[in-house]
């Protein structure tokens, strides 16, 4: 099944249950996951619940009241311990991270309740974004949730369609999925999976 039945419908459907449900399939008991943007921590508790006992999750924000949050719903579920929370701009995330990873989750924007002002920005998630596709491992998965409607969203949001539009075919799938029917500005996502071997992505090469 390409989605696990998250459901959006409603005008508050929510992108981010899509985007979980696609990560979904990349991660597995002892995995590595990366959450890119804590926030209020739904992503990383997602990502903790599905890592395993043996698994990690790295999980980066820059405003302590998102990793405050983020380790209390973490405890709250008996998950903290497979959590690295680190207090620092994605854009460096590979100077925090060990090895490749499986799994990427973005939520770009600002902090739901904080200042608007502290939001992602173009040129540091297109850095991590980046970082995450050096990173990714065979047969993993990234998803961007891109929100359009704030200051510098429209910015943001065509530098990280030119990054995602510019990837290589014979390497990655890129999705872009979008509501058809929201007025104003929904958010869309940025669905990428990396081919699964090599001897895959040779394969589709002599294709062409
Ligand atoms: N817009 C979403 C929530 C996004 S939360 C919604 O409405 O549900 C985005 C988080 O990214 C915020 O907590 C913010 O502090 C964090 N953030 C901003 N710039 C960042 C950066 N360079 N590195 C890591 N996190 C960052």
């Amino acid at each position: 099944m390409f989605f696990l039945p998250a459901r959006f419908a409603g005008v508050k459907g929510n992108a981010v249950l899509l985007a979980q449900s696609f990560v979904a399939q990349a991660l597995y008991d002892g995995c590595l996951a990366v959450d890119a943007t804590a926030g209020n921590g739904s992503d990383t508790l997602f990502l903790a619940g599905r890592v395993g006992a043996g698994g990690k999750v790295y999980s980066f924000d820059i405003q302590l009241a998102a990793l405050d949050a983020t380790a209390m719903r973490l405890e709250e579920a008996g998950l903290r311990d497979r959590v690295i929370l680190i207090r620092s701009g994605h854009e460096s995330m590979d100077l925090h991270l060990t090895g490749p990873a499986d799994v990427f989750l973005f939520n770009l924007g600002y902090l739901p309740g904080g200042d608007h002002a502290v939001c992602t920005r173009p040129d540091t998630t297109v850095t991590a974004l980046s970082i995450a596709v050096k990173l990714l491992k065979p047969g993993g998965r990234i998803a961007v949730a891109v929100y359009t409607g704030h200051a510098g969203a429209a910015e943001e949001s065509s530098a990280v369609l030119d990054l995602a539009g510019n990837l290589d075919p014979r390497v990655f799938g890129v999705l872009q999925v979008q509501f058809a029917n929201r007025p104003g500005h929904a958010p869309y996502l940025i669905l990428i999976e990396r081919a699964i071997a090599k001897n895959e992505e040779l394969a589709l090469q002599t294709d062409c």
